[in-house]
């Protein structure tokens, strides 16, 4: 007998291969060689073997035995009892999963196809918090109504007493598989039973709190926390605190949505904090202290040094946002020293103004020209 393949040969991956080279690699051969999709004789026998690979290569335990020890410390683990598992996980191969366990199902041994119960939709709570809230975090009581498991039947479905019978059109597999001949060869069509919507289970005398369907709407409250230098538009996703789904079906996700009210003093462009100071011609000129304000405790003093020009900008380090995935960097905070030139003036300052404009040799409007020129 030829040398058995190893199980990083069949999947056409390293030794060193992560659990994402793998998960790749099987889902490239899995659509090459399942048997729906290719009906050279031998892709039944590449299906099994690429598929017993993967169980073992995919379970980080497993792994580590079929390393040590070879098939020998896998054996029995392979891909023989894979019709409960989902290979494919839940995200993003819809209908050929479908296809695969229910080739598992049916041909590996006999094993009834995992019925699918649906999943409850995701929530979106929009949350107000303060300026302050966002860059410093906080926690949030939050309180929203939400479909959750019905209590009397358990989230069954069924009146007490009874319980969910096996669906009698698709017999408890939850799917309606149809074989067709097409000039392309055979193809099968996997849709999901309409009777049982794919449950695989229906009920005949339905709960009367939740009229058979396993979940009625309460108002849950949760304590949220947001983190320390969340954006405007940023969502917390408290996974499973989603609506739970028709007869025990799993619950999705609560999103919480961040809505971040604007500070009175100061703007913000993620970790950076923007201050406007506006100075007098004379401040501008002469130099002056300023108060600052910060988003937590007493304004910071902040020197203005003489001859500061429009839009200046004075820069204090480390007074901005947390970052929100490394806490302990902050950005920094920004001063603009905006010139604010008056526009009335009281007639000693106007005399003062154009006693400087004539000590610089300058040419300026008003009543001391006009005097001049006689007007
Ligand atoms: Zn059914
Ligand atoms: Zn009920």
């Amino acid at each position: 007998m030829a040398q058995e393949r190893s199980f990083y040969e069949l999947l056409g991956v390293e030794r060193t291969a992560t659990d994402a080279d793998i998960k790749r690699a099987f889902r490239k051969l899995a659509q090459q060689w399942h048997p729906d999709v290719n009906s050279e004789p031998e892709a039944h026998q590449r299906f099994t073997e690429i598929n017993e690979a993967y169980q073992v290569l995919s379970d980080p335990q497993k792994r580590q035995q079929y390393d040590m020890f070879g098939r020998a410390g896998v054996s029995g683990a392979g891909g023989a009892g894979g019709g409960a598992q989902d290979p494919f996980g839940q995200a993003g191969f819809g209908g050929f999963s479908d296809i695969f366990d229910a080739f598992f199902g049916g041909a590996m041994g006999g094993q009834q196809r995992r019925a699918r119960a649906q999943a409850g939709s995701d929530l979106r709570y929009d949350l107000r918090i303060t300026f302050a809230e966002a860059v410093l975090g906080t926690e949030k009581e939050i309180e929203f109504p939400v479909l959750g498991r019905c209590d009397p039947c358990q989230g069954t479905g069924a009146k007490q007493g009874s319980t969910p019978v096996q669906c009698a059109q698709c017999q408890g597999r939850g799917e309606i598989r149809q074989v067709r001949q097409t000039m392309l060869g055979q193809m099968v069509n996997v849709t999901a039973c309409p009777r049982c919507r794919g449950e695989g289970r229906t009920v005949d005398s339905p709960c009367e709190a939740c009229r058979g369907e396993g979940r009625t709407e309460r108002n849950r409250s949760l304590r949220v926390s947001i983190p320390a230098g969340i954006d405007e538009g940023h969502q917390v996703r408290l996974t499973n605190e989603g609506e739970v789904g028709p007869r025990n079906g799993p619950p999705g996700s609560l999103y919480v949505a961040v809505h971040i009210a604007e500070h009175p003093h100061l703007t913000r462009e993620g970790t950076e904090l923007y201050y406007e100071a506006e100075i007098s011609i004379a401040q501008a000129t002469l130099g002056t202290k300023i108060a600052v304000p910060m988003v937590e405790g007493e304004p910071i003093e902040v020197e203005i040094k003489p001859g500061t020009q429009p839009g200046t900008e004075i820069k204090l380090r480390g007074k901005g946002v947390p970052h929100l995935r490394r806490q302990s960097a902050r950005g920094d905070m920004h001063v603009i020293a905006t010139v604010v030139v008056p526009s009335k003036l009281s007639k000693k300052q106007r005399e003062l103004l154009e006693q400087f404009a004539h000590e610089s040799g300058e040419t300026v409007s008003g009543a001391g020209l006009r005097e001049k020129l006689g007007l």
